[in-house]
């Protein structure tokens, strides 16, 4: 998809679908897309991304000067972001940023996304690395993903969001789609009391998948170490077995999250 319209129409609705996702709140968020080696496509600030109009979408350079658009409409100042990975990745066309709430949590509890769990995971966006906080709209947040962008298509910034990247827009989209997915499910096995992590071989025949397929972009091999194991299973077994009993308490269950929040940190 190269024609400049179409790609307008398929910002709208890629904007309408991190913001129906609830992938972002209230006007957060910004995608751009590549149109040439000199224009990029991208989307405004102040507007939510779930309601965007063609007129909206504001073509700047390789340095964020604005070529063309609506005078009424700018840049995000997280633009700064998508020019850094353009500069650093050539073979990458297109970005988007958002606050998913799973993804967003991991980046805020500052617990990396990194374990070998999910087989589309492990070979679609690898070990998700997280880079350090940055003040929004300075260079610290380009500063901080350019060691990561290297090797990654999915990074978490630390106290704010996530970063995807992509071949075109909708593999930018797809990626950020199973970093919030698998965010999501690691997140609720925690909650269940356990996290299996596949094992190196398995991490490697996945891994081997990849050059099978011919995929695009660069993925962080992820951690196959196991959890370590615990010596006092998760959940107390009386309150399981005990008919008798209430369901398990809430004190219980956020015991169990710390404990395997701290396995976690641990391993
Ligand atoms: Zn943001």
């Amino acid at each position: 998809m190269n024609n400049e319209w179409e790609l307008r129409n398929f910002i709208i609705e890629i904007g309408r679908r991190i913001w129906v996702r609830g992938y972002v709140a209230s006007n957060d968020g910004n995608i751009s897309v590549k149109l040439n080696d000199r224009e990029i496509l991208t989307t405004p600030h102040g507007v939510s991304k779930g309601f965007m109009t063609k007129e909206m979408i504001i073509k700047v350079d390789n340095t964020g000067k604005v070529i063309s658009g609506d005078p009424r409409y700018h840049p995000s100042s997280e633009l700064k972001m998508h020019l850094e990975v353009y500069k650093e990745r050539p073979d990458v066309k297109s970005v988007v940023h958002a606050h998913p709430p799973y993804a967003t949590s991991f980046a805020v509890a500052g617990i990396p996304l990194n374990k070998c769990v999910l087989p589309e995971a492990i070979i679609i966006i690898g070990a998700v690395p997280t880079a350090k906080y940055g003040l929004p709209s300075t260079m610290e947040i380009p500063d901080a993903i350019r060691e990561h962008i290297k090797n990654s298509d999915a990074i978490l910034l630390e106290n704010h969001g996530a970063l995807t990247l992509g071949s075109d827009l909708l593999n930018a989209y797809h990626n950020m789609e199973t970093l919030e997915h698998t965010a999501s499910i690691v997140w609720k096995a925690i909650q269940l009391g356990n996290l299996n992590v596949l094992p190196e071989n398995e991490r490697d025949r996945l891994m081997s998948l990849r050059e099978k397929f011919k995929l695009q972009g660069r993925v962080a091999t992820c951690d196959a170490t196991p959890m370590p194991s615990s010596e006092a299973p998760l959940i107390p077994v009386k309150e399981l077995a005990n008919p008798g009993k209430k369901d398990i308490t809430e004190q219980t269950i956020r015991e169990i999250a710390e404990k395997v929040l701290a396995k976690i940190k641990q391993g």
